[in-house]
């Protein structure tokens, strides 16, 4: 796990100028990977969040355009990969041996899995958040359009957290009327889960921070002492905690339903962190 951190410009004197000359070759490379990168995470919000508009918020299509930008990002990053493989290392092999090139390809992998992979799984939840929370601003509007009974045209208030089919019984001559939502209504939903991870970016970060932390540790085995390790996992239990209860309560306000279930859904996430924490540490 520490494999890439801190090895990267360790770089001896007296190196063959040549060498050195393809190194700074693919040290340009990966800069250019890496701005393209982080470019293209602008341009697809801004290109996302206008399409969800032009469409007039049918959520399908812009969602669909997302995954494609988001397959071409994971191809960048194998790119790296391939080029490394394919180009440099052979021109690299010429002045050193294929031990001595595990800190080059690390450069790469490092750009790969902690920027781009580790960026994308962020990035997904800010842009998905974005675009969910834009809909339901614009969805939410027609929960508050005028609904009338179908007998006696009495105004019927509709339940404004149910985004589903319902019955309401008429007030003025008890009627019973279904209201049928229209589709961007229902379309709600589906768009909570987003708005919901979003909301609890804060609380996704310290959870993410608190397991790096724990993987930086060396591997317990069994004859170590276990404190800092019990102190690493503690912290990270309650980190995973604090996310899924802002996650679920988040929810909850939009779909109370659910509500009566954040305990029972938070014990249900937290199960694996318990389990490997049993295998791993044995408590
Ligand atoms: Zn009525």
């Amino acid at each position: 796990m520490g494999f890439f951190s801190r090895k990267k410009d360790v770089t001896p004197k007296q190196e063959n100028p040549e060498f050195l000359a393809v190194v700074a070759k693919w040290d340009v490379f990966l800069d250019r990977i890496k701005t393209r990168f982080l470019d293209s995470l602008v341009d697809a919000e801004e290109a996302l969040l206008s399409n969800l508009e032009e469409s007039d918020y049918d959520i399908q299509p812009t969602m669909t355009a997302w995954a494609g930008i988001k397959s071409q990002l994971m191809a960048l990053g194998e790119k790296i990969d391939t080029t490394f493989d394919e180009k440099v290392k052979p021109q690299m092999l010429q002045y050193k041996e294929h031990f001595d090139l595990l800190d080059q390809r690390a450069k790469g992998a490092f750009l790969r899995e902690k920027i781009i992979l580790k960026g994308l799984r962020r990035f997904e939840i800010v842009l998905e958040g974005k675009i969910s929370t834009r809909f339901y601003n614009h969805a939410v509007k027609f929960l508050n359009e005028d609904f009338y009974c179908t007998q006696c045209s009495a105004k019927i208030e509709v339940r404004k957290d149910l985004f589903r089919a319902h019955y309401v019984s008429c007030d003025y001559c008890n009627t019973v009327n279904t209201f049928t939502p229209n589709d961007k209504i229902s379309q709600i939903r589906w768009v909570v889960d987003n708005i919901a991870k979003f909301q609890a970016i804060e609380e996704w970060d310290a959870k993410i921070k608190a397991e790096n932390e724990l993987n930086e540790m060396p591997t317990w085995s069994r004859n170590m002492d276990i404190t800092p390790h019990r102190v690493a996992l503690e912290k990270q239990e309650n980190a995973d905690k604090a996310f899924w209860l802002k996650y679920f309560t988040v929810r909850a306000m939009f779909l109370p339903e659910y509500q009566k279930t954040i305990e029972h859904d938070i014990a249900v996430k937290m199960r694996w962190f318990y389990e490997d924490r049993k295998r791993e540490y044995n408590f």
